[in-house]
């Protein structure tokens, strides 16, 4: 691509040249489990590079050999997630919770401390709290006030080699935040890399490599696919530490396949478009319903003000406030009626998409969390999770207050 630095323009072409594709403006799928190799020679060095054997000669290209390890369609898509992250590399996965798991499996063994932020996704929280404990992973886990002293203070007192930082910021469902680059300290101090899972900001409001973590994460079903008809999950960062998680991957099979890598390098086309017009959205919602006397309390970042610790935070480490609302209500009874209540506004799990989607954490999304964990961390039975989308605005307004009137 000649013009156009900014990535929301390098998403409209980065990396394809129509005269390799018959002259077709758009990438071509690559459907197929295989690649023909000219003669044996060229398989054998394909597969050298592949498995890590020798290290490349300068300006040698790797070669396709087998979808597991590579596909001509994954690499243009993660060239492209690269450049959003601003980062060296990206990788693409068969969902969130396979990026995730690879770079757990990628940089803890048993007997080694991971470092992590809580409230998780449901899914992480299980694999962290129940899966990695199985594995003898020991676990630190952080709350949004402590300090760096009170971290590096936990980290010593676990004993074992810290394997890995892991922080999600802002928090599904409350939206917490977590210090980035002070986590990063930490765990640079005791050589561990650090991944932040950046699902909820995506890479339009939060780059998190650019304060200090070296891997990132996505649930690309949410709003990097933002369409909920695809599942997928990315890592990006540094080439060196990418390609220990690409090796993993390509042992493990946690790729994504052809098929949903192209419906996502697609969607990665309007990505600053939805994420922009959905944060509008909710915005407005927000000013909208904030005072709504069945609303006990609501959590958006675009309230928090500056002069407070957490309001700094967010100035410090995100370009905008996303479009992720929640809002406690006074008990289950109550969150129930909102939900049922609402119309243009679906109810179902996930986010991120051109719909508006709003849930219940307590008793779907983190319904296998430990009761005691999710009330100390306000994952409380009145909480409900909102996702806005890009409908028209009058039409949500008109269908959250009708639902709130019923509470
Ligand atoms: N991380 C976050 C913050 C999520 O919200 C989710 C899913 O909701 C995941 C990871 C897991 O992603 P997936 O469902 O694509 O496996």
């Amino acid at each position: 691509m000649k013009r156009g630095t900014h990535p929301a323009t390098a998403m409209l072409g980065h990396g394809h040249a129509p005269g390799d594709a018959s002259g077709s403006l758009k990438p071509p799928l690559y459907p197929t489990s295989t690649f023909v190799f000219p003669n044996a020679a060229e398989g054998k060095r394909c597969f050298e590079l592949a498995y890590g054997l020798r290290p490349p000669t300068p300006g040698e290209a790797p070669g396709m050999v087998y979808s597991r390890l590579s596909n001509p369609g994954l690499e243009l898509l993660e060239e492209r997630l690269a450049l959003l992250d601003r980062t060296a590399s990206g990788l693409s996965f068969a969902s969130g919770m396979a990026a995730i798991s690879t770079v757990f499996l990628t940089f803890l063994r048993p007997g080694d401390v991971l470092v992590h932020s809580r409230p998780l996704y449901g899914g992480t929280d299980h694999v962290v709290t129940s899966l990695l404990d199985e594995f003898d992973v020991a676990r630190v886990e952080l709350s949004p006030g402590m300090d760096e002293a009170e971290i590096e203070a936990r980290v010593v007192a676990a004993g074992g080699r810290l394997g890995l930082a892991f922080l999600e910021t802002p928090a599904n469902p409350t939206n917490a935040l977590f210090n980035i680059e002070m986590v990063s300290r930490v765990a640079h101090a005791h050589d561990a890399p650090l991944a932040v899972d950046n699902t909820f900001l995506g890479p339009v409001w939060q780059s998190p490599a650019a304060l200090g973590a070296d891997l990132v994460v996505y649930s690309a079903t949410k709003f990097l696919g933002g369409h909920s008809d695809l599942i997928a999950g990315v890592v990006t960062g540094s080439e060196d530490l990418v390609g220990e998680v690409a090796a993993t991957r390509a042992f493990l099979g946690t790729m994504s396949d052809p098929w949903t890598a192209w419906l996502l390098t697609r969607s990665l086309e309007t990505l600053h478009l939805r994420m922009e017009r959905q944060a509008d959205n909710a915005r407005r919602l927000v000013e909208a319903i904030g005072g709504h006397r069945s609303i006990r309390r609501l959590s958006y970042l675009g309230l928090l003000r500056s002069g407070t610790p957490e309001g700094d935070l967010f100035t410090r480490q995100c370009r905008g406030p996303g479009s992720m609302i929640s809002v406690w209500f006074a008990d289950e009874g109550a969150a129930y009626r909102f939900l049922d209540a609402l119309e243009v506004v679906r109810l179902a799990v996930s986010l991120g998409s051109t719909e508006s989607l709003a849930q219940h954490p307590a008793s779907m999304t983190h319904a296998g969390c430990d009761p005691e964990a999710r009330e100390r961390l306000d994952v409380t039975d009145g909480l409900v999770r909102i996702s806005v989308g890009i409908e028209d605005y009058a039409d949500l307004h008109g269908d959250v207050l009708a639902a709130l009137d019923r509470v």
